[in-house]
């Protein structure tokens, strides 16, 4: 079968519930938001009828897949210690806000090096995600996303991924979010059928397809390999349909939430995501 579970980001502004509710009315069946304005280190206490709403929504909507994506601000291996504090504390406040709202899945960028270079980097990153996956309820999962490489963000390679596994001793609540677009522009070249193939085995190979819980399905604007990250509509990119249709027609995923991230999302989410659907074989 083809993906079953096709969705966006979308928009928070007017409350949860009502971005799930708005999700299902342009056919999503997921849906990925932000729990706290992710350009903001402080966040509100989540309220009881915030919980409640989003409960309903998602039993009104048969959406039980919703994802959060973390504040852009956390650097778990920031070298100034407030940043690095703020960001650790954040992100346990992240986990246990998806907890509290029922969210099974947090996406997070997790750190840039900031030239402690990319060794030193991943070392921290694996021993903060250990002390913040220690302190966290057990029934929210952190998901790293696969980055650009843009800047010194880290994780743009799949033995970036691999190693803070290898180092936190891959608990089964610390998987992957891997971004079509991010990967292209690290370098992973999926707009062939060859390169598609050859990319996922290299990922089954370093880190195992099944730690992949979340995809996030966007067209680069920027050739593969520049390390920058900017979004496209689907099939209207560098990357081409290919990689988008053989990503909803790939078996492995078809349980997995793929999510929209493109631009615009109020009028063109509903386009992108019927692209998607039109390119489903089965
Ligand atoms: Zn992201
Ligand atoms: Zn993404």
């Amino acid at each position: 079968m083809s993906a079953q579970l096709l969705g966006a980001h979308m928009p928070i502004g007017k409350g949860l519930g009502h971005a799930v509710r708005n999700g299902h009315k342009i056919g999503c069946t997921t849906v990925q938001v932000f729990t706290n304005n992710p350009r903001q280190w402080a966040a509100k206490p989540i309220k009881e009828e915030t919980v409640e709403d989003l409960a309903a929504a998602m039993q009104e909507t048969g959406i039980d897949q919703v994802i959060s994506h973390d504040t852009y601000l956390v650097n778990l291996c920031a070298p100034n210690p407030e940043t690095q504090a703020k960001s650790i504390a954040a992100l346990k406040e992240e986990l246990c806000r998806c907890s509290q709202l029922g969210i099974p899945f947090a996406v997070s960028h997790m750190g840039a090096h900031m030239k402690l270079g990319e060794e030193v980097g991943l070392k921290i990153v694996a021993e903060k995600a250990k002390e913040v996956l220690a302190d966290t309820p057990d029934d929210v999962t952190l998901l790293m996303e696969t980055t650009a490489g843009q800047g010194s963000s880290l994780n743009w390679q799949f033995d970036h991924i691999a190693a803070i596994l290898d180092q936190t001793g891959a608990p089964e609540r610390l998987c992957v979010c891997l971004d079509t677009r991010h990967i292209y522009a690290a370098g992973y070249d999926i707009s062939t059928e060859d390169g598609y193939t050859k990319t996922f085995d290299d990922f089954e190979r370093l880190v195992g397809i099944d730690r992949i819980k979340v995809i996030h399905c966007n067209d680069s604007k920027k050739e593969c390999g520049s390390r920058v990250d900017r979004h496209d509509h689907i099939g209207e990119g560098l990357m081409g349909i290919t990689p988008f249709q053989m990503l909803v027609n790939d078996k492995r995923f078809e349980q997995t939430p793929i999510i929209l991230e493109t631009p615009s999302a109020d009028d063109m989410h509903e386009v992108n995501l019927n692209k998607l659907k039109s390119l489903r074989k089965d």
